[in-house]
């Protein structure tokens, strides 16, 4: 299946809201309609300054992360149709900074898929190793444990409507992006565990890699058979450098 690639950039707690929007208007002079899909993923802060850039464009927007509950006392939490309402059509769910850093598990990452999907937003699960568990030879493990954990609650057809992104956790932010090889490799993996439950969601179903990809190894993984684009963190935020990856990701 010829599936069309997703280059995809994760803003972080980065940029001023003039340097995100002056970012968010030269990503969509960038977008080319026979290209890949862009998307952004500002700070919550600058979404609304982001949507009026992106209405009416190519470019589509993602909150970086979400609330699992749908409304409440749920101090500084922002829920699903919030995203939805600023515009957003994706969320990224259990990106690893959450994981590692606000203690977000299996669990709460798929409580967040499917908060996203019951709001009408595509998640952007995030799965990967560390490198304590890629060196205990357990990637594939820690990688089947955090997707099993979404598939046991919402099943695997829900990936119809569903993104994944394959992010080594030593790769994020680290300038060191895994082998073309050995990305390829947890990618395939991935899309075999979805194919022993359906094999047409698994062909179908985009997985993203993310990790330092730079303009000057984004072609080689995007060439990659089970590599469907990229989730790029430092190099988004540089104009220059992330429509270089856009432009790596050929159709
Ligand atoms: C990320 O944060 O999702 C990411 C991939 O970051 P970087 O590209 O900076 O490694």
């Amino acid at each position: 299946m010829n599936r069309r690639l997703i280059v995809a950039g994760n803003w972080k707690m980065n940029l001023r809201r003039d340097e995100a929007t002056v970012l968010a208007q030269i990503c969509v002079q960038t977008a080319r309609p026979e290209g890949p899909e862009m998307l952004l993923f500002p700070s919550h802060g600058w979404l609304s300054d982001v949507a009026r850039c992106v209405t009416d464009s190519l470019v589509e927007m993602g909150g970086q992360d979400l609330s699992e509950y749908t409304a409440g006392a749920y101090t500084g939490e922002v829920s699903a149709s919030m995203l939805k309402e600023l515009g957003c059509k994706y969320a990224l769910v259990g990106h690893s900074e959450r994981r590692q850093l606000f203690g977000e598990d299996n669990a709460r990452a798929a409580a967040k898929f499917v908060a996203a999907r019951a709001a009408g937003l595509i998640p952007v699960l995030c799965l990967g190793e560390s490198l304590q568990q890629r060196e205990a030879g357990k990637a594939e493990s820690v990688i089947a444990e955090q997707l099993d954990a979404v598939v046991a609650l919402v099943g695997v057809a829900a990936f119809r409507q569903a993104i994944i992104a394959y992010e080594p956790v030593w790769a994020i932010g680290t300038g060191v992006t895994a082998a073309t090889q050995d990305a390829q490799a947890i990618h395939a993996f991935i899309r075999s565990k979805l194919a022993s439950q359906d094999a047409k969601i698994a062909d179908f179903v985009r997985i993203l890699y993310g990790g330092s990809v730079k303009p000057g190894n984004a072609a080689d993984l995007f060439a990659q058979p089970d590599i469907d684009g990229g989730l790029i963190g430092g190099a988004s935020l540089d104009a220059e450098s992330f429509a270089a990856i856009y432009n790596a990701a050929h159709v």
